[in-house]
């Protein structure tokens, strides 16, 4: 499958890695929308939110805990946002899971 978070997560396509485990993978935003934009994103390929059910959202749960300890190790204790564009109206622009941790300032209270 043509997908480049898979090919990131089995390392065809470097990334500037923040995180890795069995299943899990975290890596900075090539084009970062703030002082801090790390991705996460399951190695499964997953195409995006619509298609979690109840066989496959523990990793979604393990990512969860993963952007928590996460934002402490990246020094966002003063907060952070977490996004997942879905689909067409979503404006998601790679059809892979991931989820953006943005930070580092303080945002904007606009969210679309
Ligand atoms: P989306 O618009 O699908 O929610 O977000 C996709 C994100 O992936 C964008 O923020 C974009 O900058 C990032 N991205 C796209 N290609 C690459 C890549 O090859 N490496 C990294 N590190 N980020 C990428
Ligand atoms: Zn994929």
């Amino acid at each position: 499958m043509d997908c480049i978070f898979c090919k990131i997560a089995n390392g065809e396509i470097p990334s500037n890695k923040v995180y890795e485990d069995e299943t899990v993978l975290a890596f900075h935003d090539i084009t970062p929308q703030a002082p801090v934009h790390v991705l996460v994103i399951p190695k499964q390929h997953i195409s995006s939110m619509a298609d979690i059910t109840a066989e496959n959202s523990a990793v979604v749960a393990h990512i969860s805990e993963v952007i928590a300890s996460l934002a402490k190790e990246l020094g966002l204790e003063n907060g952070f946002r977490v996004i997942t564009n879905s689909g067409e109206d979503g404006a998601q622009s790679v059809k892979h899971l991931h989820f953006h941790v943005l930070g580092g300032k303080k945002l904007t209270e606009k969210m679309a």
